[in-house]
């Protein structure tokens, strides 16, 4: 079975004004306040495109290495529904901002700037109420070719995307906050060559139900093709457990689409893509290459490289080693912080990095490190006293130590040099349990191969 997933993915702009209006973007309490004739569709009232929102879809089409159209259009896509003040959004259609786009080696058919609908909010009793504050926000509707063929490829395509579009700065992404949502659909055919019939999943609010979903998709789809059935074209929605029927699909003919009339050809020039460019830094994919040089792990690297507050902070230490810092940052230090509730901004970064140089200098011992994260961290006490207390290295004569144990034990030393290897660990435990917490074993294992040896 060859299954086929496409995405489309929704992103919430963060401009100051909507898409077609002057009204503020942002988070109110209040419903309906941020609302005007334009965007509560007045008769007469004529919308105007927001040109920052044109050059945060420019940089996006830009950093994705996407054909950018210097000319494109604005379309009426009609439907009624109780959050569309119009009974149609305006969208792009036949030639779209941006085509051809690339992320992770995964192609994005278009890049369409359209509008944000209304937010409507179901009460038990029947009744709908609507916050137009949404209505107008600038949105970019991202289409992928359906070419992706796993759940986990879905997953880390998208989280690629939701990355990127925080790099650039055009949106934060968050999909709590719905503005960063994701449609999938799904299809599965018995050969490589012919295409199977297309279900469309709607209610994804995680990257876990996203890749659920679609694992589950593939599944039934599957077993109704092996079964000698007969995939149904519909839209299904996600429970947590399963996928089931919502609506059949609308057809595209159903939405009606024609030119907007109000709105001119939407034309790019020189000067925006100029602007859009400034947008672009360093890209999360680059980032995961200069870490990799730097001696990073590549998994490691990846991990700090797609999470901009991780690699932010990553950032913000240097002249310490790129290793031990990047595995203490994810595996201890983000852990720790999980645990007890807290984020990143609330960690001190430069405290611990004080910290680090000095375990760097061997003047203060590694496996101290960890103990200092889960004080700082779970008592709050600052790294400042935590480098005060900490136990210093003794000035030890290792090697008369060691000399000294050899005399003492012949018996080990021959096992040794008839291939013993295991002898090792007798000494450095016979040393270590003296010496635990002032002298780092690693060392101390050393000496004793070197003495061994030279026995
Ligand atoms: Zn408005």
């Amino acid at each position: 079975m060859f299954p086929r997933i496409g995405l489309e993915v929704h992103v919430e702009l963060n401009t100051k004004s909507k898409m077609f209006c002057p009204c503020p973007v942002g988070e109110w309490e209040e419903p309906n306040v941020a609302v005007c004739p334009i965007c509560l569709a007045h008769p007469g009232s004529l919308p105007v495109p927001n040109r920052t929102a044109v050059i945060f879809a420019l940089s996006l089409g830009l950093a994705l290495k996407g054909e950018i159209s210097r000319i494109s259009h604005f379309y009426r896509k009609n439907y009624f529904y109780p959050d569309l003040p119009k009974g149609y959004q305006i969208t792009q259609y036949s030639v779209p901002i941006v085509r051809n786009a690339w992320i992770l080696g995964k192609r994005i058919e278009r890049i369409n700037l359209e509008e944000e609908t209304a937010k409507s909010l179901h009460l038990e009793d029947g009744t709908v109420l609507l916050d137009f504050n949404r209505a107008g926000i600038p949105l970019l509707e991202i289409v992928f070719a359906p070419e992706i063929s796993s759940p986990e490829e879905a997953k880390e395509v998208l989280r690629a995307l939701q990355s990127t579009v925080r790099y650039l700065g055009i949106s934060g992404a968050d999909m709590e906050k719905g503005q960063f949502r994701v449609d999938v659909n799904v299809s599965v055919s018995a050969s490589r060559e012919t295409f199977g019939t297309k279900v469309e999943i709607k209610n994804l609010n995680s990257f876990k139900a996203i890749a659920d979903a679609i694992e589950y998709e593939i599944k039934r789809q599957s077993e109704i093709i092996m079964g000698g059935g007969k995939v149904i074209q519909e839209t299904r929605m996600w429970n947590g457990k399963e996928t089931e029927p919502m609506r059949t699909k609308e057809t595209e003919s159903d939405y009606r689409y024609f030119p907007e009339p109000d709105i001119p050809p939407l034309l790019v020039d020189e000067s925006m893509i100029e602007e859009a460019k400034v947008l672009i830094k360093e890209m999360p994919w680059e980032k995961e290459e200069r870490y990799i040089s730097l001696g990073v792990p590549k998994n490691l690297a990846k991990i700090i490289a797609y999470d901009l507050e991780l690699s932010q902070t990553f950032d913000s230490l240097r002249g310490v080693n790129p290793k031990r810092w990047a595995e203490y940052l994810v595996n201890v230090i983000v852990g720790r912080l999980n645990q007890k509730g807290k984020t990143l901004r609330e960690f001190d970064v430069g405290g611990f990095g004080k910290l680090l140089e000095k375990v760097e200098k061997g003047e203060i011992l590694e496996e101290y490190l960890k103990v200092a994260v889960q004080k700082n961290i779970f008592e709050g006490v600052p790294f400042e006293r935590l480098i005060e207390e900490a136990p210093k290295p003794v000035e030890i004569d290792l090697e008369s130590l060691v000399d000294e144990l050899i005399k003492n034990n012949p018996q080990q030393v021959e096992k040794y040099k008839k291939g013993q290897k295991g002898v090792v660990g007798f000494f450095v435990g016979q040393i270590m349990k003296d010496l635990r917490g002032k002298v780092d074993p690693k060392r101390v294992s050393d000496v004793v191969v070197k003495k061994l040896e030279e026995s």
